[in-house]
């Protein structure tokens, strides 16, 4: 069984910030496909625990009317893959958010979880990160808002005051308008299993599709954090698609900093590194038409 000493279930936002204001200490909840097993591994025994789970209004995504994207947190995988403003405008995010788990996991664990673990693997992170998403979060002195990149301060650790709530995923217009986008999380078996590396890249084409315009690129598990490749991005952008396809490998390996761990060794992650860049951009290129 879970060593739980107690668990508050919210009724509102608002709610859940208080009940973590009067329980220094309590863990929210979300899905728990995280949570629950750190309680079973000990990690988290005896933990208190505020649920956010079920709270309508952290569930849903929607377009506002100048074109952002706004996803509740609540989310599950399952949720981003296949809602209609998620397949019309940034499938990548969908599709990232279906390589994770096995179908079970997918209905059960939300985006806001796989975002707030500060995990370096979590599978819709990188496509975030790519997408420059914004976090829109809300505790006892209000709402602030966070773009990604100032997200991730370290392995497992997010910018995430005490007592604060994620409560909107934003993909900004400018973020996702004119890009297409190609995820490939490379792990050593294909369901059930985390990513030894994960590669996101979008790309904007010219419009005769014969050069990039701006490529984006971003990687899970190339160092402690989820993180941009600024190189490989200057270097892939502005250029015709075959110089950017030979030059993105090379120059993503100036970005990076993996590590040895029992799934990979540095120097296996940096070979993925280099050659899974090129096949994200060209399938990116591809969908968005040109001629790879
Ligand atoms: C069998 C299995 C397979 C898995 N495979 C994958 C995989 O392939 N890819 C992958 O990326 N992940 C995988 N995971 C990890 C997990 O499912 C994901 O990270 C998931 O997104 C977590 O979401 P959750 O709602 O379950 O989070 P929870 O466990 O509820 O919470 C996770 C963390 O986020 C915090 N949190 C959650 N929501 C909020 C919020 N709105 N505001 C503030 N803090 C919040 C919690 O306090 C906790 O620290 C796997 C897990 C299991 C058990």
């Amino acid at each position: 069984m879970f060593d739980i000493s107690s668990i508050y279930q919210a009724q509102s936002v608002a709610d859940a910030i208080r009940a973590l204001e009067q329980d220094p200490g309590a863990l929210v909840i979300a899905g728990g496909t995280d949570v629950l097993i750190k309680v079973r591994e000990g990690k988290l025994a005896g933990c208190r625990l505020v649920s956010i789970h079920g709270l309508e209004e952290l569930k849903g995504i929607s377009q506002a009317p100048n074109g952002d994207i706004e996803i509740g947190p609540l989310s599950t995988f399952r949720d981003v893959t296949y809602d209609k403003i998620i397949r019309a405008n940034v499938p990548v995010l969908g599709e990232a958010a279906d390589m994770a788990g096995g179908p079970q996991l997918r209905a059960a664990g939300t985006i806001g979880g796989n975002v707030c673990n500060g995990i370096t693997s979590a599978d819709t992170a990188s496509t975030l990160v790519a997408l420059e998403a914004v976090l829109r979060v809300r505790g006892p002195r209000g709402e602030r808002e966070v773009p990604i990149s100032r997200w991730y301060h370290g392995v497992g650790k997010v910018d995430l005051a005490p007592y604060e709530v994620l409560t909107k995923i934003v993909l900004p217009r400018k973020g996702y308008e004119g890009f297409t986008g190609h995820y490939i999380k490379y792990a050593m078996r294909s369901a059930m299993d985390i990513a030894t590396l994960g590669v996101s890249c979008l790309a904007q084409l010219s419009q005769d599709k014969r050069e990039t315009r701006q490529v984006r690129l971003a990687f899970g598990v190339a160092g402690p954090v989820p993180m941009r490749a600024p190189g490989a991005e200057a270097a892939a952008s502005n250029r015709p698609v075959e110089q950017a396809l030979a030059a993105i490998g090379p120059a993503a390996l100036g970005d990076v900093s993996p590590r040895s761990s029992w799934r990979a060794s540095r120097e296996f992650r940096l070979q993925l590194v280099e050659e899974l860049s090129a096949r994200a951009l060209a399938e990116a290129m591809r969908k968005g038409g040109a001629q790879v």
